[in-house]
């Protein structure tokens, strides 16, 4: 296992916030984590980042682990079908070996930067909500470490929604998951992941961002586009999308521009905005 001490999370993290980690750990296996959490019972997990706002106030003084080494590796069983990936492994990899395989299903993610299976599963990741399009959708079980042991949740314990979960909720650790996907023609597949490519190039890539910032929201953050607060600031061009334009914004920056538009949607539409990236804070 890797240590640090007083780490900066900058490349931990999509906005590219320097928040800093007293304890930084890096597990390199199961066992790892486990005795790591039996000795720190609250402690911030990260997968690839790319769905979380960390506070820069202070030195986060809970350990930070770091679920990038953990559990690389995706195994393909021909009799029942499924695969079996690792929480670390990328999901454009998980993607591209499943279609290798003459199977897909939910190459709309392929367009997302560096998020792990163990992230994705957590999150349900997917599509709009209308679409219903969602990792849940794939899912066969979820291996956890719930505090105390792991254990294999099949998909209905799981209790997926719209971003969210059971895993999400208790804060439980994703270490493996088990994937059946359907037969796919490898041409479609290779298509799929264009288009999706090619869809995304619309979202806003102008500065560093996280995607959709709430799971719900009926006000158009674009219109907040003009105040900048430091270096935050909401696009101009992606409804519900936060930027860090110069690279320095910071977490109060980016709180000071999320509750504006909270209380803007409540003011004019009278619904709460519900967030869909998660805050890492003490
Ligand atoms: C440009 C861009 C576009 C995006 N588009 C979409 C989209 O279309 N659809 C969508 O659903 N999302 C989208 N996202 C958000 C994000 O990619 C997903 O939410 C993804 O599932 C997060 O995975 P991650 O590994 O980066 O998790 P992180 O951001 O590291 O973590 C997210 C949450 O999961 C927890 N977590 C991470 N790994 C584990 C683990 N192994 N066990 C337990 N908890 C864990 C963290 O503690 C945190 O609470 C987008 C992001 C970006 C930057």
């Amino acid at each position: 296992m890797k240590i640090y001490q007083n780490h900066i999370l900058r490349k931990y993290n999509y906005l590219r916030i320097n928040a800093i980690a007293e304890k930084f750990f890096v597990p390199e296996n199961e066992g790892e984590l486990i005795s790591l959490m039996k000795r720190h019972k609250q402690c911030h997990i990260i997968g690839g980042g790319t769905n979380i706002l960390i506070d820069d106030c202070k030195p986060l003084k809970n350990p930070v682990i770091y679920m990038g080494e953990i559990n690389m590796g995706i195994k393909f069983d021909e009799n029942s079908r499924t695969f079996t990936v690792g929480a670390s492994e990328r999901i454009q990899k998980v993607i591209d070996f499943i279609n290798e395989k003459g199977y897909g299903g939910f190459e709309y993610l392929y367009h997302l930067p560096g998020a792990m299976m163990g992230g994705v599963a957590v999150m349900n990741a997917g599509l709009d909500r209308n679409s219903h399009k969602q990792i849940a959708e794939f899912i066969v079980s979820v291996t956890v470490f719930d505090g105390d042991k792991i254990k294999i949740l099949k998909k209905d314990e799981i209790f997926y929604e719209y971003r969210n979960s059971i895993i999400h909720k208790k804060k439980w650790i994703v270490t493996e998951v088990v994937l059946e996907c359907p037969l796919q023609d490898k041409e479609d597949s290779k298509n799929m992941k264009k288009k999706r490519i090619e869809q995304a190039k619309q979202f806003d890539h102008s500065a560093p961002n996280v995607g959709s910032v709430f799971s719900l929201i009926h006000f158009n953050t674009t219109k907040l586009s003009k105040y900048k607060i430091g270096g935050a600031r909401y696009s101009d061009k992606t409804q519900n999308w936060l930027l860090n334009t110069d690279g320095k914004a910071t977490f109060r920056q980016f709180m000071i521009l999320i509750n504006i538009a909270r209380v803007i949607n409540m003011i004019c539409k009278f619904k709460i905005a519900h967030l869909e990236v998660d805050i890492i804070k003490e």
